[in-house]
């Protein structure tokens, strides 16, 4: 297989994308390190999010709010309550497993909206196995929270029990009043936040797919109610097109609408964007119309109105909200499947190339400056210093050229610019070589920075 889970895996690894964490000490499972390059990427990936959901957005605002919040922030939420997975042990193996999980694996059976009942029901019906040993033996379902609890202060008592927050959508609600009454703004407008969020997920696994500490990328949207659907269909394809922006294709995206009884109670419509990963169709992006729920909940447990004056029409209603829900991570792990290619140069030769054509915005490295010989380094330090206040660039005088060429097309860099001694003695031009093409192009060192930010934009 072409893009296989393993090859994605070992060239992140050896290139600086992702580490396995905290390596030295035999690892912590599922946890991982962003390297050089990765965090390039990731923040590569952030901005790009930023700049269309925010920056170029006149609807939209951002926001950073805390992981840590007040706990009765999941009481109004439903966290506390709801958030958790329906768990059998295995009586033979003593493994866990998720009573959805196995019954979806068995035969495909979607049981979302089935009450754990029907679950525990279906599963001796069907006498599914145990996916470890074989046996067919389960205890009952058990509910399990997937939020991390932790303490405040020095005393380990229920009082100063506090949770990392299993979502960040929520620091975004309680903020809805302040950031409506400092902006002024008029609805619909919209809350951007990127940060950080952790589950106790039961079954984390496929590399950066599903793991316990994660970044995601969030939008609530507040608009009026009735024009909720509307706004649900902008958004929905607003991202669609970010993700062919970013040069996922096509064909390995699906819409996937849920159906109304998979709809969660509060929701009138979802779309989950699946992306075709390595290891089948996974979610990518969850798209909601939340209604008022939220707003409502927090309204009622904080006590504080969290209604809308609305001017025009001289009403106060509750607004209703569109989210787009995105992991950093999955995102990630998209793009560098998407991008991984392995490619013939020269069939006769038996010579192959594996090459990421990441879109230059994303790229770790926007251009590798190579010099010819060590004699042109200093001319080339020159071209890599009028780059790097601009760009992130590399700079590799080791290897003959073509091997710093290939090294290059694995980790994505576009642009491949190499110094000669016609650069010194006759031109002052350099030779830029494209990734994807393989050609090459002669141009004025002068030229350099305003030719690539034109490719690099988004
Ligand atoms: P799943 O069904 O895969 O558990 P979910 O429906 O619980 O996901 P949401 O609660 O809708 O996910 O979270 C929104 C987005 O956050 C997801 O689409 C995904 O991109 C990301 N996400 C959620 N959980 C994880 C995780 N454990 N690891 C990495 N990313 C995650």
């Amino acid at each position: 297989d072409q893009k296989s889970m393993d090859k994605i895996v070992n060239l992140c690894k050896s290139r600086g994308f992702v580490y396995p964490g905290s390596e030295i000490y035999g690892g912590l499972a599922n946890s991982w390190d962003y390297g050089p390059l990765g965090v390039e990427l990731k923040n590569n990936i952030k901005r790009a999010w930023w700049q269309k959901f925010v920056q170029e957005s006149p609807y939209n605002v951002g926001l950073d709010a805390s992981i840590i919040m007040n706990p009765e922030t999941w009481v109004a939420s439903g966290h506390l309550g709801g958030f958790s997975d329906p768990l059998m042990d295995c009586k033979s193996c003593k493994t866990r497993h998720r009573a959805d999980n196995l019954i979806e694996d068995f035969d495909g059976t979607n049981p979302a909206g089935w009450t754990n009942q029907q679950m525990m029901d279906y599963i001796r019906e069907k006498q599914i196995p145990c996916p470890n040993c074989g046996k067919t033996d389960f205890t009952d379902i058990r509910q399990f929270n997937l939020m991390f609890k932790t303490y405040q202060g020095v005393t380990e008592n229920s009082k100063s029990e506090l949770y990392l927050r299993p979502e960040t959508a929520q620091g975004i609600f309680v903020n809805f009043a302040n950031i409506q009454r400092t902006t002024r703004k008029k609805l619909p407008f919209g809350v951007a936040q990127i940060g950080k969020s952790f589950r106790n997920e039961i079954t984390p696994g496929n590399f950066i797919f599903r793991v316990r500490e994660f970044e995601q990328m969030e939008l609530e949207f507040f608009c009026k109610p009735d024009t909720d659907l509307e706004w649900f269909q902008y958004w929905r394809s607003y991202c669609k097109n970010f993700l062919l922006t970013l040069g996922l294709k096509e064909e390995n995206l699906r819409l996937r609408d849920h159906d109304p009884e998979e709809l969660c109670f509060y929701s009138k419509a979802t779309t989950d964007f699946e992306y075709k990963f390595s290891f089948g169709w996974g979610e990518l992006w969850g798209v909601a119309d939340r209604t008022n729920y939220d707003l409502t909940q927090h309204q009622e447990h904080s006590g504080k109105s969290l209604e809308y004056m609305d001017q025009e029409e001289n009403t106060k209603y509750i607004p209703y909200v569109i989210e787009p829900s995105l992991g950093v991570e999955r995102l990630f792990l998209s793009i560098v499947t998407e991008a991984y290619d392995e490619e013939v140069v020269d069939a006769e030769k038996n010579d192959t190339r594996v090459v990421m054509h990441l879109h230059p915005a994303l790229a770790p490295y926007k251009a590798a400056v190579l010099p010819l010989s060590k004699k042109l380094g200093d001319k080339a330090r020159e071209v890599y210093a009028v780059l790097a206040k601009h760009f992130s660039v590399d700079y590799d005088e080791t290897g003959s050229i073509g091997k710093r060429y290939r090294r290059q097309d694995e980790i994505g860099t576009p642009f491949c610019i190499t110094v000669d001694f016609d650069t010194i003695e006759k031109d002052n031009c350099v030779t830029v070589r494209d990734r994807d093409t393989m050609e090459q192009v002669r141009m004025p060192i002068d030229e350099l920075v305003s030719y690539l930010q034109d490719k690099v934009t988004l």
